[in-house]
């Protein structure tokens, strides 16, 4: 491709879109609104038409720890950043003052975004602060985005369902608000009745939540995949078993934010680790051993 191909990031593509907004249809970011934005997992190319054309639209912009610094170079110039998550060891704010925040923004007649890692209503309490929003009778708009459990996942080449494998997927945050392992979950029905798990916040927790698992017929050989700064060019992936995955993160060093996948289809990756093939991985045909003859092309 030569480089006439390439749209620099930040330039002409806003540009593309605010042509293209009528078309598109893209509503009108109006003053006095909150929009309540997900960013995707990291990777800019994740993020919606919606979340780019408030992103270029709005006065001011609230994000979390986990929205990627990329994502905001597609703000406004003339936007006020404004970052509402934890930062050098201080506690993070209270969700209280987050949602206080943003009703004081909007009233002050600001375009208010509101940017969230992944999605905002999953694990991301975009429930609560517009649930907020509503009691101070402030107008919002919610934009999904790409969730980590799903497109991170993605990344790693591993599918979240798969017809030979599984017909459910859970999605469990590792973490309550006061940091302990959700024990009011029902783990003894999630073992026994969800073929693959998906964990957010989990991995300080990983032992406790593999014994709790195992204990409750999960079998110590299950595959399981971590996958850290899914969607980032700082990916990393480890491939471990339900019995021996605490001690291997352990061992590696593994840090958050890692998302944890529980399940048979985690062996998919050794076929669908695009990834890993841009940089020479051989990927392997029939990872579950259930294709016959007739299915391989
Ligand atoms: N709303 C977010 C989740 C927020 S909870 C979403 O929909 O993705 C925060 C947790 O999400 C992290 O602890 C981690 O488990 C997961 N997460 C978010 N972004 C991630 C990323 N880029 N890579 C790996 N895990 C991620």
């Amino acid at each position: 491709m030569s480089d006439d191909n390439i749209i620099p990031i930040g330039t002409q593509m806003p540009d593309m879109l605010s042509e293209a907004a009528p078309r598109l249809s893209l509503p009108v970011f109006e003053a006095g609104w909150v929009w309540l934005v997900g960013a995707g997992p990291g990777d800019p190319g994740l993020l919606t038409l919606h979340a780019l054309h408030a992103l270029r639209s709005a006065d001011v912009v609230v994000y979390d720890a986990l929205v990627d610094e990329t994502v905001l170079e597609f703000a406004n110039p003339r936007a006020r950043l404004e970052y509402s998550g934890k930062r050098g060891g201080k506690p993070s704010p209270k969700q209280r003052d987050i949602s206080a925040k943003l009703v004081e923004l909007a009233r002050k007649g600001l375009r208010v975004l509101r940017l969230k890692g992944g999605d905002p209503f999953v694990f991301g309490r975009g429930g609560e602060e517009a649930l907020a929003l509503v009691d101070a009778g402030i107008p919002f708009r919610i934009v999904p985005g790409v969730t980590a459990g799903i497109g991170g996942l993605g990344y790693a080449g591993i599918p979240v369902t798969h017809r030979d494998v599984n017909h459910a997927v859970t999605f469990i945050t590792g973490h309550m608000a006061g940091g302990a392992v959700p024990e009011n979950l029902d783990w003894p029905s999630i073992a026994k009745g969800s073929p693959v798990l998906v964990l957010y916040m989990a991995l300080s927790h990983l032992a406790t939540i593999s014994d709790l698992l195992i204990s409750n017929g999960r079998l110590a050989s299950e595959p399981v995949a971590l996958v850290r700064n899914a969607t980032l060019a700082s990916q990393e992936v480890l491939e471990t078993t339900l019995g021996t995955a605490a001690a291997d993160v352990a061992a590696v060093g593994f840090k958050a934010p890692a998302i944890i996948v529980i399940g048979e289809v985690v062996r998919l990756r050794q076929s669908l680790d695009w990834l890993g093939a841009l940089e020479g991985r051989i990927l392997k045909s029939d990872p579950l051993g259930t294709r016959s003859e007739k299915d391989v092309i």
